[in-house]
């Protein structure tokens, strides 16, 4: 047999597939490793060429860093680029250099033990202190010693912003903040060794197209960096050293997946209507004001969810008022005069900002400081982003939606601020949709149970399902060790839709769903069956929803959920999916593939 890697041997890895798609490229290994800090004695005359070796590597880092600066400054923005302006003073600072190479001297020890017995001390100094924003001084030095550290090593800087090259990017696990500055040019796929489905790293990498799987044991040692490695994200696997016949294998697969989605893509000028004409709105997640070329590409209707946040991860700070009205504004023009339902800020759970919680060290992050509960909190940045969104309602259709409320005096709290926030704009002079409409999100079980009341108090409800699941099932959503556990199967799930849905109805104001499941076909199916009229999809997802269900009956959709609302357990519910696939999606797809072939 031919192979690509010659004489190299095919290995198969499987892992669990996150984000669609085949690609083919080298392997780019990132190590979070603690760089190694070797410890030994030196003799006086070493003394000049250590200093020598520690001049070398803060040139070397400094370059790094001024590099990586521009970089950011490139592709976000200069405000942005400012936060490595805080690493490149490390390296100035020259109590720090000084008392290193004093070290040295005294102790005729090498550079790499004196240098890191400095800096920690700064770094222990540092994270002591009360005031959180000198606490961010702490991880500046972290950073650069871990950086120059390395450099002394001769090793590698892990770099995820972009590769050198076009690559794989394979790491133990990847943080939202890391993913929100992935260049899409490059990043060709990302396999993590950790990390759950609805992670939003892998929300992000699945709405930039980019192929992903997670949980592939022990991916960082077992897959060398810089082999050749071939990606299926539809299926989990991950070959490395592929032979010439498996590529060949997969390359038709991409293709006639390509062609399947042709076929989904060829229907966006119809309507988003079941056989028994019910309509169906369509709407698209987002994280970024870039992704509007793709939503519109997608066909959706308006925007479901904009997760604000990314903004404040990119740039790893809080954005002014206009920063945010520019990003806003952006995304209300690009969809005319359609929805635009922009989430405010849900940092915290796995989405941490340094800035905003060093020295927090949360137990359980995720029922911790999180979204809400960190903008009633911290009063200006919420209504900063507030004042920004109700500028931006004067240029379209946007709305705004709470994340994370637990109950009504949460939302009363942020509707006070939102009033504030009209005032202060009022003052200024400054122009608003006097009338924005104000969603809850409901992705907490006793948000659900007082659903009723919630209503009173929104124009609209948006049911986010990632975090109900993991809330209701207690299973943290990113850790892999209990991922089997997270089913949003669950008939605890099904019936809390159920539940919210039938709220929302007597109350009389619109709702839809906007978590991952909303873009799985069955799921989708199982949500209008249950009454749900408004899905909010990741744009990839969106043309394979909107094409199946023109096909299907909702009453085929409705037998479906009133048969999951009697189900007691996940399994017979999942059971039930997997007979609806079989009976009813497979046959749409072979017809689908059919047509195709009619076509060739
Ligand atoms: C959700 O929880 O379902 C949701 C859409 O929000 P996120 O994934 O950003 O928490
Ligand atoms: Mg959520």
């Amino acid at each position: 047999m031919s192979s690509a890697g010659e004489h190299k041997q095919e290995f198969i890895f499987r892992g669990i597939a996150v984000s669609p798609g085949v690609v083919h490229g080298k392997a780019y290994l990132l190590s979070r490793l603690e760089p190694e800090i070797p410890s030994y004695p030196i003799s006086s005359d070493q003394v000049d060429s250590e200093i020598a070796r520690f001049e070398d590597a803060i040139m070397t880092t400094r370059q790094q860093i001024a590099n990586l600066r521009d970089q950011v400054s490139q592709k976000l923005s200069e405000i942005e680029a400012q936060i490595f302006d805080a690493h490149l003073l490390v390296l100035e600072d020259k109590a720090l250099i000084e008392e290193t190479e004093g070290e040295l001297r005294k102790s005729l020890y090498n550079i790499e033990s004196c240098f890191n017995q400095i800096s920690q001390r700064y770094i222990d100094f540092f994270s002591n202190l009360e005031d959180d924003y000198i606490k961010e001084r702490a991880n500046d030095i972290r950073d650069v010693t871990r950086r120059l550290l390395r450099n002394l090593a001769g090793e590698n800087q892990p770099n995820l912003a972009s590769l050198s090259e076009p690559g794989i990017l394979i790491a133990s696990d990847i943080t939202p903040s890391e993913a929100a500055l992935i260049d899409k040019n490059t990043v060709l796929a990302i396999i993590t060794e950790h990390g759950g489905a609805t992670g939003h790293a892998v929300i992000m990498a699945r709405s930039m197209g980019i192929p992903a799987i997670v949980n592939l044991s022990k991916a960082t040692s077992r897959i060398p960096s810089g082999c050749q490695v071939l990606v299926d994200g539809y299926e989990g696997t991950l070959v490395v050293n592929p032979t010439t016949d498996t590529l060949f294998r997969y390359g038709e697969i991409q293709v006639h997946k390509d062609s399947i989605r042709r076929i989904f893509l060829s229907e966006l000028e119809h309507p988003a209507q079941t056989t028994d004409g019910h309509a169906v709105e369509l709407l698209a997640n987002i994280e970024d004001s870039e992704d509007v070329t793709r939503v519109n590409e997608s066909g959706a209707e308006g925007i479901g969810l904009f997760r604000s946040e990314g903004l404040y991860l990119r740039s790893n700070d809080f954005p002014s008022e206009d920063e945010q009205f520019e990003e806003y504004v952006k995304v209300v023009r690009g969809m005319e005069s359609r929805p635009v339902i922009i989430r405010t800020l849900d940092l915290g759970g796995d989405k941490v900002l340094s800035k905003a919680m060093v020295g927090l060290g949360e137990n359980n992050p995720f029922m911790g400081f999180r979204a809400i509960r960190f903008c009633l909190k911290n009063k200006d940045v919420f209504k900063t982003q507030l004042r920004a969104l109700l500028r931006a309602s004067a240029e379209g259709n946007l709305k705004i939606l709470y994340p994370m409320l637990s109950g009504v005096s949460e939302l009363l709290e942020a509707n006070r601020l939102l009033e504030e926030s009209k005032d202060e704009l009022r003052h200024r002079g400054e122009n608003f949709n006097e009338k924005v409409e104000v969603g809850a999100m409901i992705e907490i079980p006793s948000a659900a149970q007082v659903a009723p009341e919630l209503a009173r108090h929104s124009d609209f409800f948006s049911i986010g399902t990632n975090d109900l699941t993991q809330y209701l099932l207690a299973v943290d959503r990113v850790n892999d060790e209990v991922a089997h556990l997270y089913q949003p199967a669950h008939p605890a799930v099904v019936r809390t839709i159920k539940q919210i849905i039938d709220a929302a109805k007597v109350a009389n104001i619109p709702i839809g769903v906007c978590g991952e499941i909303a873009g799985e076909t069955p799921y989708a199916a199982l949500l209008l069956g249950l009454g749900l009229r408004e899905l909010s999809i990741t744009p990839p997802n969106l043309p394979e929803v909107r094409y199946i269900l023109r096909r299907l009956a909702l009453k085929d959709m409705e037998d479906l959920a009133s048969n999951a609302l009697q189900c007691g357990d996940p399994q017979e519910v999942q059971q039930l999916l997997d007979i609806f696939t079989r009976d009813k999606l497979d046959p749409l797809l072979k017809e689908a593939i059919g047509n195709l072939k009619a076509e060739e």
